[in-house]
């Protein structure tokens, strides 16, 4: 006779691969956190809007470890003083759990606060293979209104590029002289490989004019202008996970594998750094992401 307690083979199979997915899933979200591209405060609104989901079936635990500087001994102090038992799961939190959690995070990890007096200069950054140019170049397509600059670049151009529209392509020398007469917002060389500069002119003109700038650039440029324009607004673009960045980047294939791990290097260290930016926009979808850098912009 069949015992009816004992689930059939295909079943536990089916459970137990379910189990591994699970698994795999609450990892890559702790990783997301862990590398930023996700904060600590949205893991926790999915986990308590979904509890069933792996953002809610993650231990309180983990979900601690994968705070960046946040270790064992750190974790015990932390959950002992907000009151969570240990073996607590994200979705199933108290309601003044739930509170003092978010309190810590906000504390911790303080949400981006945008300044209220902002100019009508807007750069997007983000780190490599987000897509900051594809979203930029579907925002010029929707909106022409907004001036989307030009930058200078020593980097040859690639099939289907037009100079002085995607970029101005110049020579080692012309660069020189670009920055030797102060002829450049900012500059930067990119991925220690070429140097690309915003030309300050045109944008100086167009903000005159009362129109809308839009400058994508790397990092390190959003930096300098942060420095030279403080009134500028900045935009930082995310995947929607770590491992779609990697993907984008593989997919993309236009890099060798020691060149993809040394841009994971800097994407990581780049994705850091968006406290300093006023908005965070994720990438999961280019013309929602357009639209809504879009409305920022024109805001
Ligand atoms: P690509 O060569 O693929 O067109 O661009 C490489 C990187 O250079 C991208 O991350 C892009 O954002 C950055 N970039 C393009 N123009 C500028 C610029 O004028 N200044 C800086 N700092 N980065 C730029």
């Amino acid at each position: 006779m069949i015992d009816s307690r004992t689930p059939p083979e295909v079943d536990r199979v089916a459970a137990s691969r379910r189990a591994v997915a699970a698994r795999r899933e609450r990892a890559a979200l702790k990783h997301d956190v862990a590398m930023r591209v996700i904060t600590p405060q949205e893991l926790l609104a999915r986990a308590l809007a979904e509890p069933d989901s792996p953002a809610g079936a993650m231990r309180i635990t983990d979900f601690l470890t994968a705070l960046p500087a946040i270790g064992e001994g750190k974790r015990d102090r932390i959950l002992a003083a907000l009151g969570i038992s240990p073996v607590k799961k994200l979705g199933g939190l108290g309601v003044r759990q739930r509170v003092s959690l978010q309190g810590w995070l906000d504390d911790r990890f303080p949400p981006l606060a945008p300044r209220a007096d902002r100019s009508r200069l807007i750069v997007l950054a983000g780190p490599t293979a987000v897509g900051k140019g594809t979203v930029a170049a579907r925002v010029r397509e929707h909106h022409p209104e907004i001036m989307l600059s030009v930058s200078a670049t020593t980097r040859a151009p690639r099939p289907g590029e037009v100079d002085g529209e995607h970029y101005f392509f110049v020579d080692d020398a012309a660069f020189d002289e670009l920055i030797r007469s102060g002829a450049l917002l900012e500059h930067a060389t990119v991925h220690n490989a070429f140097r690309y500069g915003t030309p300050k002119a045109p944008i100086e003109k167009a903000l005159a004019e009362g129109r809308t700038v839009l400058l994508e650039i790397d990092l390190q440029g959003a930096r300098q202008v942060r420095a030279a324009a403080p009134d500028a607004t900045l935009v930082f673009l995310t995947p929607p996970s770590w491992d779609e960045l990697v993907s984008r980047l593989v997919g993309r294939g236009t890099e060798d594998a020691e060149e993809r791990a040394r841009r994971l290097k800097t994407a990581k260290t780049e994705l850091a750094a968006q406290q300093e930016f006023d908005y965070r926009v994720v990438n999961d979808d280019v013309a929602r992401a357009a639209a809504e850098v879009a409305s920022l912009a024109l805001g």
